[in-house]
């Protein structure tokens, strides 16, 4: 099973309540700056990058473009794919990186540590 944090398992309805609308038929995955480590969100039908996961208004349009990481302001490269099967692990977040991001509460399962009953 692959470490990394899978799409499906996005809570869509909790980015919504959160204020995470884009322009409809959201599409929501997670990359990271290949550089620091640190994690965005990308609504990827109208390639918006999410830049806070405690501020869902903070976002930039990433259509054939890139941003400077907020982290590390390096300019995240736009050369190979960030997000989906073929992006390199480099930009593709890990389940202990995404818990300790500020985004960890967009997968249920690790929003709630609880032991099993
Ligand atoms: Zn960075």
């Amino acid at each position: 099973m692959s470490d990394f944090v899978a799409e499906e398992e996005f809570d869509y309805e909790e980015v919504y309540r959160r204020g995470g609308h884009n322009c409809g038929d959201e599409d929501f995955a997670l990359f990271k700056c290949p550089f620091c480590d640190r994690v965005y969100m990308i609504e990827y039908e109208v390639d918006t990058a999410y830049l806070d996961g405690r501020d869902l208004t903070k976002r930039c349009s990433v259509f054939n473009c890139s941003f400077d990481c907020l982290g590390c302001c390096r300019p995240i490269p736009n050369d190979r794919p960030w997000i989906g099967k073929n992006a390199t692990a480099d930009f593709q977040v890990t389940r202990e990186q995404l818990a300790n991001s500020d985004w960890a509460w967009c997968v249920p399962r690790l929003r709630e540590k609880k032991p099993r009953a």
